[in-house]
C-alpha cells in the first residue's frame, strides 16, 4: 500500500493536517510513538477502586483552548472540518479567561469582556498619582492590542506561507496602506511600544506582560514583535476549556480522521525516513510504510535524526544551530478535594520570586466543578506548569539529584497554592506526581524536552525561522516549532495554511 502522506506525530499539529489532507480524500497514514494522541495536548488517568472511586484525568500539558472566536483558527478549523457541532456543547468559555495573582497578593481578574478589563486595568494598575494622560495611556494601548490582534490573525491567514521564507512572500498580503501598518508592528518590539504609552515603568503591569508574553510567545517584550504581542496580550478573552479534559479534543480530531477512512497506528515510533524512485520509505519499530509525501509532526530539533536525505540533514542541523535554545516545563499533577475558594476561575497564573531565577510565575489549571469525565463528586484534577531554562540539564543529573530537584520544585509549589487560595491547604490530595523535560523527552519525544516552540526573538531575521516547507520536495512540517506563538491556534493554522498550500 502507497499512501500519499504519511505523517510523524499526532499532537495537534499531526492530527489537524491529518483530518483536512483526509476529508480531501487523500489517504493519509498516522505514524506516533505514544499509545495515545495528543502528545503535549494529551492526558493520563489514575483510577480509584475506594472512596471516591471513579477516574482521575490529568492534562499533561496544554490546559486551555483559543482562537474560538468567529473567524479565528480553531472556529474555522471547526467549521471546514464538520467538529462544530460535535463539540459545541463540550468547549466552555472562560470568563474570567485568567486570575493573576500578584507577589503582592493584589489579584487580577483577566475578563474575557473587553470593557470589564479595560476596567480591572484601570482599578488594579493606575497609581493614586495617575493623571488622565495615563488613563488615556491604558486605554489606547489596550484598544490597539485589540485592533491589532484581529489583524495579525487574518494576516498569519491570508498568507499562507507564514512565518515568510522571502521577502516577497509578505506581499501577499492584500494591496491596502493598512496593511503597511502591520508589517510596522512584525519589526517593532513590545517594549518600545509600552514605552511610547509611558507604561514600562510601571511595576506591576510590567510584571503581569512579561508572565502573559512568556506563556504565550517564551520570551520578554524586548524580544517580541508587537503584532505577535498583540495575539499573545488578548488571549484571554478568547480562553475556553474542553469537557473532560484537553485529550477529548485531540481524540475528537483523531476520530473524525477514522471516520473518513484515516490510519491511525499508535506504538510505531518513525526511526528513518529515505527518499528512494520518488517515494518515502519510512522505518517505524513495527516495520516499513511507503508514501508519496511525508509529513513531520515532530520537533526540528528532532526531525534531522529521521532523515537520511544529505540536504535535508544539513537543513536541520542549520536549525539547530541558529535555534539552540528553548523553554522546559515542571509540571505537576494531583486531585484535591474541592473544598477551597477557586474565584470562580478555572485558570490561574501565580507570580512569584524564585531564587534560582527570579521573577517566575506558575500555571494553575483546575477541572472544572463537577466535570465528572474529569474527577469523580466532591473532587478536582489539578495541573501546574512553570518554565524551566536549560531543560537539557534535568536528564544529565544523578538519580538522587533528581529526586531531590522535584522534590523541592513540588513543596515550592504547593506553599504557594497553599498561600493563594483559600482553605487549599486542609483539602486532602491525591496522587502527587511532578514531571520534569527529562519525563516530557521520554513521552513525547521532544530533543531536551523542549516545549512551546522557538522563543520569539525580534533581532533574529524573521526570513529564517523554521518553516513548513522544507529543502526536499514533498517533505513539510507542522508543529509548534515551525509556527511562530506556541499552541492550539498557532499549530492549527500552521496545518491549515500547509495544507491548502500543498493540496
Ligand atoms: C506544560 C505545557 C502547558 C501548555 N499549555 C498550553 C495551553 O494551555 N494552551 C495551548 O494552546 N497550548 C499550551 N501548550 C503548548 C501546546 O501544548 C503545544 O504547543 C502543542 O500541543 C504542540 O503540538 P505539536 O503538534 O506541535 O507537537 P506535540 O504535542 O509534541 O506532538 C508530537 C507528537 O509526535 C509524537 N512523536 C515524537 N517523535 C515521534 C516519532 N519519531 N515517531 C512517531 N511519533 C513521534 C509524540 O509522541 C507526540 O504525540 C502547553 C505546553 C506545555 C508543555
Amino acid at each position: 500500500m502507497i499512501y500519499d502522506y504519511i505523517i510523524a506525530g499526532s499532537g495537534f499539529g499531526g492530527l489537524s493536517a491529518g483530518l483536512l489532507l483526509q476529508q480531501k480524500n487523500y489517504k493519509v497514514l498516522i505514524l506516533e510513538s505514544h499509545v495515545k494522541s495528543g502528545g503535549c495536548a494529551s492526558d493520563f488517568k489514575r483510577i480509584s477502586k475506594l472512596n471516591p472511586k471513579g477516574e482521575f484525568i490529568f492534562d499533561v500539558g496544554a490546559t486551555t483552548l483559543s482562537g474560538l472566536e468567529n473567524g479565528r483558527p480553531l472556529d474555522n478549523f471547526l467549521k471546514i472540518t464538520d467538529l462544530e457541532n460535535k463539540l459545541k456543547n463540550k468547549l466552555i468559555k472562560q470568563d474570567t479567561g485568567i486570575l493573576i495573582h500578584l507577589p503582592n497578593g493584589k489579584k487580577i481578574f483577566r475578563y474575557a469582556d473587553k470593557v470589564k478589563w479595560l476596567n480591572e486595568v484601570l482599578k488594579k494598575f493606575l497609581t493614586p498619582d495617575a493623571d488622565e494622560k495615563q488613563k488615556l495611556n491604558f486605554n489606547n494601548f489596550w484598544d490597539l492590542i485589540y485592533k491589532l490582534e484581529s489583524k495579525a490573525y487574518l494576516m498569519t491567514g491570508k498568507l499562507k506561507k507564514f512565518p515568510p521564507q522571502k521577502f516577497k512572500d509578505l506581499f501577499k498580503l492584500p494591496k491596502n496602506p493598512k496593511n503597511l501598518n502591520l508589517l510596522y508592528y512584525l519589526f517593532t518590539d513590545t517594549y518600545k511600544i509600552l514605552k511610547k504609552y509611558n507604561l514600562h515603568q510601571n511595576e506591576d503591569f510590567m510584571l503581569f506582560i512579561n508572565q502573559q508574553l512568556l506563556i504565550t510567545f517564551q520570551s520578554p517584550p524586548v524580544k517580541v514583535p508587537f503584532l505577535f504581542a498583540s495575539m499573545g496580550l488578548a488571549y484571554p478573552s478568547d480562553t475556553y476549556y474542553m469537557k473532560g479534559g484537553i485529550q477529548k479534543f485531540s481524540q475528537a480530531i483523531q476520530d473524525e480522521f477514522e471516520n473518513k477512512g484515516g490510519i491511525i497506528k499508535f506504538k510505531h515510533r518513525v526511526e528513518k525516513t529515505d527518499f528512494e524512485n520518488g517515494l518515502f520509505k519510512v522505518k517505524t519499530s513495527k516495520g516499513f510504510y511507503f508514501s508519496k509525501n511525508f509529513i513531520s509532526n515532530i520537533t526540528v530539533w528532532n526531525t534531522g535524526d529521521i532523515v537520511s536525505d544529505k540536504k535535508l540533514k544539513s537543513h536541520f542541523e542549520k536549525i539547530k544551530k541558529s535555534y539552540p535554545d528553548a523553554w522546559g516545563a515542571y509540571t505537576l499533577y494531583f486531585a484535591v478535594e474541592d473544598n477551597f475558594e477557586d474565584f470562580n476561575t478555572l485558570y490561574h497564573q501565580i507570580h512569584y520570586k524564585s531564587q534560582v531565577t527570579g521573577n517566575a510565575s506558575i500555571f494553575v489549571s483546575l477541572s472544572m466543578k463537577n466535570d465528572f469525565e474529569k474527577a469523580p463528586e466532591g473532587w478536582r484534577t489539578i495541573t501546574i506548569s512553570t518554565h524551566l531554562s536549560n531543560p537539557e540539564k534535568w536528564k544529565k543529573m544523578e538519580k538522587e539529584e533528581y529526586i531531590k530537584n522535584k522534590k523541592i520544585f513540588e513543596n515550592e509549589k504547593m506553599e504557594l497554592l497553599n498561600n493563594s487560595f483559600v482553605n487549599f491547604k486542609n483539602c486532602e490530595k491525591k496522587y502527587k506526581l511532578s514531571g520534569s523535560p527529562k519525563t516530557f523527552e521520554f513521552y513525547t519525544k521532544r530533543y531536551n524536552g523542549f516545549v512551546g516552540g522557538i522563543p520569539s526573538d525580534i533581532s533574529k531575521n524573521i526570513f529564517s525561522f523554521p518553516s513548513s516547507f522544507t529543502p526536499l520536495k514533498n517533505f513539510y512540517m507542522v508543529g509548534d516549532s515551525v509556527f511562530p506563538g506556541q499552541g492550539s491556534p498557532a499549530v492549527i493554522l500552521g496545518a491549515m495554511n500547509l495544507t491548502e498550500l500543498i493540496s
